[in-house]
This record gives structure tokens, sequence and C-alpha cells, in this order.
């Protein structure tokens, strides 16, 4: 549009989420305007991120190293496993603070009409760590979806022979919500999954 130059920056900031080609010639035209140093930091930080994150070899999050600070981490709790979907999972309950066991990121959830099945995740690393860890509960953490549900209940027969205790992150009312704007599902697991005060 502007430059070949300039169409190739906005084509590539397009492949962020939700950052369609408005937005992306937003932005283009504020780091070549006003931002050019944060523009090459951001470059310089990209190409290092791509390049050396990698994968924990424990627990499929994002590590610089082998190993990530959290499985390094001789002070969280081996005896709680959390999975999850996702890495960015992982940074949602760790900023919660609620949380000081250990993680295992599956590398999405189950899906029989996108052809995603057991092969396509990490569940073979899974049940082999839950086998040779002395774990007693196993928090299943996958998303409160109709995907996040059957993966969900695919580990826990995978796996309900080897934990004692393998639970489920609680389903209900968001804090705010009023009762009147929460949808009849949410409604009916958070009675079910109703804790005492
Ligand atoms: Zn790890």
């Amino acid at each position: 549009m502007l430059t070949p130059k300039f169409d190739q920056l906005v084509k590539a900031l397009q492949i962020l989420p939700s950052v369609g080609q408005k937005s992306a010639q937003r932005m283009a035209i504020e780091l070549l305007s006003k931002k050019r140093s944060q523009g090459l930091a951001l470059a310089y930080a990209l190409e290092i991120a791509m390049n050396e994150i990698k994968e924990c070899q424990i627990c499929h999050s994002f590590s610089d190293d082998d190993i990530c600070p959290i499985c390094a981490d001789v002070r969280r709790d081996d005896s709680q496993l959390c999975v999850v979907e996702r890495a960015s999972d992982v940074v949602a309950i760790e900023q919660s603070g609620a949380y000081r066991g250990r993680y295992f990121v599956l590398g999405g959830h189950l899906s029989p009409l996108d052809g995603i099945g057991a092969d396509d995740l990490h569940m073979d690393e899974l049940v082999a760590l839950v086998k040779k860890s002395a774990i007693s509960e196993l928090i299943l953490a996958t998303g409160a979806t109709v995907e996040g549900q059957t993966t969900a209940f695919f580990i826990h027969d995978a796996l309900k022979a080897c934990v004692d205790n393998i639970t489920r992150l609680a389903q209900g009312i968001p804090m705010g919500g009023e009762l009147g704007y929460v949808d009849s599902l949410t409604l009916h697991q958070a009675l079910q999954n109703r804790a005492f005060l």
C-alpha cells in the first residue's frame, strides 16, 4: 500500500491474534513514526525468543533451558501435579498465587472433530511422568469446554489406577458475577460443586 516493505511489516503483524489489517497498519505507522528504537528492541526480543525458547523436557511448558524454572524449583510441592492445555494456563494459575505444586502442559485438548487425538498431545509423557512420580493429587485444569471435559475424562480413565486423588477445577459463578446473568449450565455446576464457608 505505502511501500512494499511497509506492506511486508503489516502482513507480518497480522499473524498476531486479534490483529486485523487496520490495527496492523496503525501499529506499523506508530512504530515507524514514533517508536523506531522500541521497534528494533521488539524485533530483537522476537528473534531471541523464537530461536531460543524451547519446551521444558519435564512439563512441556516454555523454558530457556532444558528444564523450566518451575520444574527446577525444589520448593515446589511434588505431591500435586496440575494438568493444563497450554503454557498460558500455567501463567494464569501462577498469577493466582494459589498453587505451589508442579504442572504438565498437554499441548491442547482432544478434539475428534478437528482430528486431534491423544497422539497429538503429550499424553504418553503425562502417563509416564505420573507413573514414575509420587503424586498424591492430579488436578485436571483443562478448559471448561466440551473438549476440555472430554480430555479430563480421558486422563481420568488412563490414570485412575495410578493416583489416589484426581480432581477437577471447580466451575461456577465468576467473582463479581450476579446470578441473574449467569447461564443455567454454569449455575447448575456451581450448585453441584458448592463449598463450605
Ligand atoms: Zn517444566
